[in-house]
């Protein structure tokens, strides 16, 4: 029997941001391996084809070789299942998070009794920390390497000059 843990860390990471490396690091460091599930939605306009952005996070990623990066659509329990996973991974920065995670994680027990979602607490430094606020400041051509990873500094800047 296989007992290796494997958690799913699912999100939309558009774009992935220093703050989920942080959390896919410390999870790699926790779980026998994680796999990074990029969320094909869509009812969104992302910046990155899902595509595009699983490409990026198998860069940012190449120095952990228990990290896999994949995408998914529908129910993340469902996909849990497929891969074999009882464990969903999720980052927390504030109160606001807390709230949606939390019925997120409820809703997904209602769903797969046997699947667990564990937090990690954002890094201090991460906090204020996400996909949008990047955005926010990339259009207008503002600093973002202390934000995202080096490798998609030009991919962000690249998308607003085009
Ligand atoms: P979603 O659209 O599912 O919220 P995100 O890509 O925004 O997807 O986030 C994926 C997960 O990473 C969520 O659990 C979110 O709370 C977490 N996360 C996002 N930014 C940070 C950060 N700066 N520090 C820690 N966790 C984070």
């Amino acid at each position: 029997m296989n007992n290796s843990t494997i958690a799913i860390y699912p999100g939309s990471f558009d774009p992935i941001t220093l703050g989920h490396l942080d959390i896919i690091t410390r999870g790699s460091n926790l779980f026998d391996s994680v796999i990074v599930a990029v969320l094909s939605n869509p009812t969104k306009q992302p910046l990155f084809t899902v595509e595009k952005r699983i490409a990026q996070i198998k860069q940012c990623t190449i120095n952990l070789p228990n990290v896999e990066v994949d995408s998914f659509a529908g129910l993340t329990v469902e996909y849990a299942k497929i891969k074999g996973a009882k464990i969903l991974l999720r980052g927390l920065r504030v109160l606001s998070d807390f709230e949606k995670e939390l019925q997120m994680a409820h809703t997904n027990k209602t769903l797969s009794e046997d699947i667990e979602t564990i937090f990690l607490a954002t890094a201090k430094e991460y906090s204020f920390l996400s996909s949008s606020v990047v955005k926010e400041i990339a259009q207008f051509g503002g600093e973002i390497s202390h934000l995202v990873p080096m490798d998609i500094v030009n991919d962000i800047y690249s998308y607003y000059q085009k």
